[in-house]
């Protein structure tokens, strides 16, 4: 079993000021913003993992209700799986409470899928591969 962290989502505000620090401080190159899940999205890289930061763009959205229950903050994990498909299905199995039934396309046309945080210990999980 071939497993890493992806990445890592942090919910932010503003990815503008949230970048005055990666960018200007740690000096990463951000990546061209992308939509998701009602979410603009820009990630940096920390060697093979990233960091995605996550700015809400429809007030709906689930990262618009975490920030306005939560404030800013990581959001979810991110694990590269194997195969996907097989690991959802053993999830399922298991009764891991699954947020999506069958893998969908996530930023930058991954093929993902999340777990709910009741069952993963209060983290959301979110599984590619
Ligand atoms: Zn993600």
């Amino acid at each position: 079993m071939n497993s890493s962290v992806a990445h890592v989502g942090i919910a932010v505000t503003s990815i503008t000021e949230a970048l005055s620090f990666y960018r200007d401080v740690l000096g990463l190159a951000p990546s061209q913003p992308e939509l998701a899940d009602g979410a603009t999205i820009v990630s940096l890289h920390f060697g093979p993992v990233d960091v995605e930061l996550l700015e809400p763009s429809d007030p709906d959205s689930p990262v618009a209700k975490f920030l306005a229950k939560r404030g800013p903050g990581i959001h979810h994990i991110c694990y590269r799986v194997a195969d996907l498909d097989r690991t959802l299905a053993q999830c399922k199995t298991a009764g891991y409470r699954v947020i999506d039934e069958t893998p969908r396309r996530g930023a930058g046309g991954r093929r993902i899928a999340f777990l709910h945080p009741k069952s993963t210990n209060g983290i959301l999980l979110e599984l590619t591969e």
